[in-house]
């Protein structure tokens, strides 16, 4: 019987134990045993799917795993330390010195930092394109060109890429497209309807949705993600058997926890829209919104993130901070607890004045990653801040 993923995500887990337990154990352990010589032969020689050490595989990592598999609708995966070593696995399994990238320039910092800073330093070239506008992407490509990077929504700017017109831009170029789910969730969206080759996540965000664990997985079809296997058994940033048991617990309420999210952050937006301290309100799934189309097109909700204008500029977004009394002042997103935060002060101080500008990150842009709590006192939290920024 085939089951929805939703159930499977449930319902997938390490085989039972002698011990009869029904919620999965956990496997701390750094290797596994063998019997005798001969059937540590056979499991170094890869002819059965016995475990070695937890650098390659580890039955609490596999479960995480086989359930994001059937999230996200992939072939395979593979489970890692963060979201930054599910990436930077993508871009070296992937590319080699001569090879060219083009990414999306509204991309997570760090990701920015790993093409522009540590890809050139193995001579991958890259050239950053705008997400709205599907023409510049084709002038980007040259012969050497061998992926297509984005993420979608962007973080902080909330604009949505097509993809549906990523996935026939890559096949018609035969480059692998790559993409980071982390800001929809596969809850919302799955890249893989669209033709995505590698999907990655930082599983840190909504899918822990709790603020506890860092993680990260890369998925895609067997064989690529065989390669990527290889790369990080050897590399070594596998994820913690510890980290994937608190993840596979997450994955349980993911679909429950994201409908309220987006619900929530749809009222917020909502709300928040025509107030006159606000220049504008971005969420996805507004009909103000510049790609609300395409967002309602492939996805099924906007997500958790409200990003809105204070007209007041830098002050006002510090002034706004500074007035919060529930909301945190936290650097990460996709948590139980609401998270207000001022990327042109932090995030994303680093860039110059105009980088900021390119990727929609305005003096007086506040992002709130909308939490679980009632959305009324989520609201008047917002509202009073508002008020005195
Ligand atoms: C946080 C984040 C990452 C990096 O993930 P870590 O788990 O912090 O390494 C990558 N992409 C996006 C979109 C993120 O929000």
């Amino acid at each position: 019987m085939s089951h929805h993923p939703i159930t499977k995500v449930i319902r997938t887990q390490v085989p039972r134990t002698d011990e009869m337990e029904h919620s999965s154990p956990l496997f701390l352990t750094s290797s596994f045993c063998y019997d005798d010589a001969e059937e540590m032969r056979a499991t170094f020689a890869d002819e059965n799917d016995n475990n070695i050490y937890t650098r390659f595989s580890n039955p609490n990592v596999q479960e995480f795993t086989d359930r994001m598999v059937a999230l996200e609708g992939t072939e395979a995966g593979f489970a890692t330390a963060s979201g930054m070593s599910a990436i930077f696995a993508s871009f070296m399994t992937f590319l080699k010195s001569g090879d060219h990238l083009i990414s999306c320039r509204a991309i997570f910092g760090s990701t920015h930092t790993v093409i522009t800073k540590y890809l050139a330093k193995y001579g991958i070239e890259y050239t950053y394109v705008e997400a709205s506008e599907v023409e510049s992407w084709e002038a980007a490509v040259k012969p050497n060109t061998k992926m297509f990077f984005l993420e979608t929504p962007t973080n902080p700017a909330l604009e949505v890429i097509d993809l549906e017109a990523a996935g026939k831009f890559t096949r018609k170029h035969k480059i692998l497209l790559n993409v980071d789910n982390c800001f929809a969730t596969p809850i919302a969206q799955r890249p893989i309807d669209y033709g995505a080759d590698i999907i990655v996540h930082s599983a840190t965000k909504w899918l822990d949705g709790q603020g506890r664990v860092l993680g990260g997985v890369v998925l895609g079809r067997k064989e690529l993600i065989h390669e990527v296997y290889l790369f990080c058994r050897s590399t070594g940033p596998s994820m913690s058997p510890f980290n994937a048991w608190v993840l596979s617990r997450s994955l349980e309420t993911l679909e429950v926890r994201m409908e309220r999210h987006a619900s929530n952050a749809l009222k917020l937006a909502k709300a928040l829209e025509g107030h006159e301290k606000i220049s504008s309100v971005r969420y996805p799934f507004l009909h103000s919104h510049p790609q609300h189309g395409i967002a309602t097109r492939q996805m099924t909700n906007g997500g958790g993130i409200v990003c809105f204008e204070l007209k007041g500029g830098l002050e006002a977004g510090r002034n706004f901070l500074d007035a919060l009394q529930m909301l945190t002042l936290t650097a990460n997103l996709g948590d139980t607890r609401s998270i207000a935060s001022h990327p042109a002060s932090t995030t994303h101080a680093k860039l110059t004045h105009e980088e900021r500008e390119k990727v929609g990150i305005t003096p007086g842009l506040i992002r709130i990653s909308v939490g679980l709590e009632n959305i009324s006192d989520i609201l008047n939290d917002i509202l009073q801040a508002i008020d005195k920024s």
